[in-house]
C-alpha cells in the first residue's frame, strides 16, 4: 500500500511539444509546464477546451508518450525514459475517448477484454480467462453471455463499458479515462460516469477523468484541475473550485456552464471572446490574458505560477482566494 503522503501517480513539470523544427517553426507546445499529483483511490479531474493539452497529458501519464522533459512517477519509482516497466504498464491503464476507434472490430468483446490478460499471462487458461472476462463484463453491467459478439453489435454506452471492463482486467491501481464520454448521446453520458465513480469507490482504483466540460466531472471529482493551452490554470479540492473558483478562467468556464449551481456566489455571466489562441503562437507571460478582464501589464510579462495558501492552487497574478478565507466549506458539487 502506498502511504498516505505518496501519491500513487506524480507528474512533475511535464512538458511536450509537437512539430517545431519538421515544421520549421517552433512547433506545438501542447503540454507546457503541468505538475499534478494523483492520490490513490481519488478521482482527479481534468478539464479544459478541446486542444489544451488534455490527451498529451494523458498519453504521458500513462506512458504511451514520452514527455520532452519532466518525469511521471508511479508510487515513487520515475518512468524510464523509452521503456515503460512491465508493472507500470500493468497497474495504469486507460480508457480512450472514442470506444468505435478504440475496439478492434475484428475482435470479440471476449478477446478485446482478454487483451490485457494475455499481454501479462494473467489467465492460467481458456477457461479462467473466460472465466474472468465474465466478470469483468458483469462488473461494467453488461451481461456476460455477450463475450462472443463484436463490437459493432453494442451501442455506444456498451462499447464504453467495454473499454473500461479492458482497462480493469489487469487490476489497475490507476485509470486514466480520456474524455470517456465525449462521444456518447448525453442520455448515456451520465450512465457511463456514473459507473466509474462506482468503480472507483467499490475498486479503490484512482481515476484521472478528463473531460472538456466542468459539469460532466462535477460530481465525481475530489478534486480538479482546469487546463489552459497546455497549462494548469486552477488545481484544487472539487468543492472549492466549483463553488468559489481562484482563476477567472475557471469562472468563465463555470459561468458558461448551463447548470445551475445552487450554494455559489452570485455573479455576472461571463462570456470568454473568441477561441483560445493557437498553442503554436501561445501569448507571452498568462497565456489565458488576451481573453482575461482582470488581465494587466504585469500578466504579458510573468508567467504566473501554479500556487495558494492552501490546497487550492490559481496560476494568476490576481487569483481570488477570497471564497476560501470567507470559510467557504458549506457550498460543494
Ligand atoms: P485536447 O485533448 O485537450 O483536445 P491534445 O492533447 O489532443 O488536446 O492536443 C493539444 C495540441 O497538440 C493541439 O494543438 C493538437 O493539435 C496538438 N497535437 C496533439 N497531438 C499531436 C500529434 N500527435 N502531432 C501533432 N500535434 C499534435
Ligand atoms: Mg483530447
Amino acid at each position: 500500500m502506498p502511504s498516505v503522503t505518496e501519491p500513487v501517480l506524480r507528474a512533475e513539470a511535464l512538458h511536450k511539444t509537437y512539430g517545431g523544427r519538421v515544421l520549421g517553426r517552433g512547433g506545438v507546445h501542447a503540454v507546457a509546464g503541468v505538475s499534478l499529483e494523483l492520490r490513490a483511490g481519488e478521482t482527479l479531474g481534468v478539464v479544459g477546451e478541446s486542444g489544451c493539452g488534455k490527451s498529451t497529458l494523458a498519453r504521458m501519464l500513462v506512458g504511451l508518450e514520452a514527455p520532452d522533459s519532466g518525469t511521471v512517477s508511479f508510487n515513487g519509482e520515475p518512468f524510464s525514459r523509452g521503456r515503460i516497466a512491465r508493472q507500470v504498464r500493468r497497474r495504469v491503464q486507460m480508457v480512450f475517448q472514442d470506444p468505435v476507434t478504440s475496439l478492434n472490430p475484428r475482435m470479440t468483446v471476449l478477446d478485446i477484454v482478454a487483451e490485457p490478460l494475455d499481454v501479462h499471462r494473467l489467465a492460467r487458461d481458456r477457461a479462467a480467462r473466460r472465466e474472468r472476462v465474465g466478470e469483468l463484463l458483469d462488473l461494467v453491467g453488461l451481461a456476460p453471455e455477450l463475450m462472443d459478439r463484436f463490437p459493432h453489435e453494442f451501442s455506444g454506452g456498451q462499447r464504453q463499458r467495454i473499454g473500461i471492463a479492458r482497462a480493469l482486467a489487469t487490476e489497475p491501481e490507476v485509470i486514466v479515462c480520456d474524455e470517456p464520454v465525449s462521444a456518447l448521446d448525453m442520455s448515456v453520458q451520465a450512465q457511463v460516469v456514473n459507473l466509474l465513480a462506482d468503480l472507483q469507490r467499490r475498486l479503490g482504483v484512482a481515476l484521472v477523468f478528463i473531460a472538456h466540460d466542468l459539469a460532466v466531472v462535477r460530481h465525481v471529482s475530489h478534486r480538479v484541475g482546469v487546463m489552459y493551452l497546455g497549462r494548469m490554470a486552477e488545481l484544487g479540492p472539487a468543492g472549492e473550485v466549483y463553488g468559489a473558483p481562484a482563476h477567472p478562467y475557471t469562472t468563465a468556464l463555470l459561468s458558461a456552464a448551463p447548470v445551475p449551481r445552487p450554494g455559489a456566489r452570485g455573479r455576472d455571466r461571463i462570456i470568454l471572446a473568441g477561441d483560445p489562441p493557437s498553442p503554436a503562437d501561445p501569448p507571452s507571460g498568462c497565456r489565458f490574458r488576451t481573453r482575461c478582464w482582470k488581465a494587466r501589464d504585469v500578466c504579458a510579462e510573468v508567467v504566473p505560477e501554479l500556487s495558494g495558501p492552501r490546497e487550492q492552487l490559481a496560476a494568476c497574478h490576481f487569483a481570488d482566494f477570497a471564497g476560501v478565507a470567507d470559510g467557504f466549506g458549506a457550498v460543494g458539487g
